[in-house]
């Protein structure tokens, strides 16, 4: 019994991306809010808070000097410039997970971070978010309510860049009907729970309490 106990799948490191407005953020606090088990990895960024945004939940609002004082430090698994804002996933933030026991780390970063989480961590699945339709990532960004005119025209400009780099990814979800894609993400998270290498320790323990038994017979 223990051996089989002992047999933890190791943590599952999920990745979000995709074109600002297209519902990562929406869809990650679905998850988290559904399922029991998951980590947020919260990010640290130079960017202002949103008024509903709460520091150290949402994001570590730090200012450059900050940011780059854990660049300098080495402390970053990833960060990278976006919109004209730094962002940066902290390796306190990975330990902290580890720690917390949770059975998910979910991580919401753009293509540059996913990839070089992906880089380091090899392991880890990477999920892009797509829109249902150019106009309606228009009105989502829009309908927000959170960008400057500029910082919206700037996001939007940048969403064929970014769906450009779809091809990196594991999984491709579009966000057309929101209970439909929360559905997808869920698929795609039990789907990996649920792959060879993951559960390959559960088998073998299994085999070697059959083994066990056998000799005792
Ligand atoms: P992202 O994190 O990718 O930038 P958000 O999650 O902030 O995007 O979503 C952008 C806006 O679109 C928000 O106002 C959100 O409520 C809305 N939204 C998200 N998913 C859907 C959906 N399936 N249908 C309609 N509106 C959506
Ligand atoms: P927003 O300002 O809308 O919250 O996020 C803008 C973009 O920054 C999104 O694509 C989001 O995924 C990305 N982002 C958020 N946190 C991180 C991070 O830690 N690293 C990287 N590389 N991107 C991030």
């Amino acid at each position: 019994m223990s051996s089989v106990k002992d047999a933890r799948d190791e943590l599952l490191l999920l990745i979000l991306s995709s074109p600002s407005g297209a519902g990562k953020t929406t869809l990650t606090q679905r998850l988290l809010q559904e399922q029991k088990g998951l980590a947020f990895s919260v990010s640290h960024t130079t960017r202002a808070a949103r008024p509903n945004e709460v520091d150290g939940q949402d994001y570590h609002f730090v200012d450059q000097e900050r940011f780059f004082e854990i660049v300098r430090d080495d402390d970053f698994a990833e960060w990278a410039e976006v919109h004209g804002n730094l962002y940066g996933t902290s390796v306190a933030e990975l330990e902290r997970a580890k720690r917390a026991g949770a059975s998910v780390l979910l991580f919401d970063v753009d293509y540059q971070g996913a990839r070089q989480i992906k880089a380091k961590l090899p392991q880890a699945v990477g999920v892009f978010i797509l829109p249902p339709s150019m106009q309606e990532l228009r009105r989502r960004l829009e309908s927000r309510g959170t960008e400057t005119p500029e910082s919206l025209a700037r996001r939007f400009a940048k969403a064929r860049d970014e769906i450009g780099q779809y091809p990196f990814f594991d999984y491709l979800i579009v966000n057309d009907e929101l209970q439909s894609a929360l559905a997808d993400l869920k698929g795609v998270l039990a789907a990996e729970r649920c792959r060879r290498s993951r559960r390959a320790p559960t088998a073998e323990a299994l085999l070697r309490a059959a083994t066990k038994l056998d000799e005792k017979a």
